[in-house]
């Protein structure tokens, strides 16, 4: 798959493709971001030193009826200017949200059609 692809499909930009996994009837792309430079995700000062990876997962928007997960490793950094140590910013996702920015708009649409249950009141 393309980079172009990846992008205008999965909103996920500055990535190349590693792998494509199909497992258990899901769709798993592993990916690795391409950075020219690190910030902190607290500050967004340069002034970071690295400290390793964290592999993370994310849900995408699906492949017909198959569900798309991206893995990714994020990098983790030391900030100098505020002392913590952070995962960078996932270009494609959100600060601490397990789904893709693509995924959102999908899952607010899918909830919005689901029928609505009703609660029971013991009164
Ligand atoms: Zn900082």
């Amino acid at each position: 798959m393309s980079t172009s692809l990846l992008y205008h499909a999965f909103g996920v930009r500055g990535s190349r493709l590693l792998r494509t996994v199909l497992l258990n009837g899901e769709v798993l792309f592993e990916i690795e971001e391409q950075r020219d430079r690190l910030e902190c995700s607290c500050c967004g000062s340069s002034d970071v030193i690295r400290r390793g990876t964290v592999t993370r997962f994310f849900r995408s928007v699906g492949i017909g009826s198959k569900p798309v997960t991206i893995s990714c490793p994020i990098q983790r950094v030391e900030c100098r200017e505020c002392e913590v140590v952070r995962q960078v910013k996932a270009r494609f996702a959100d600060p601490k949200r397990t789904y893709s920015r693509s995924f959102e708009p999908y899952a607010k649409e899918h909830c919005r059609t689901l029928p609505s249950r009703r609660l029971s009141s013991r009164t």
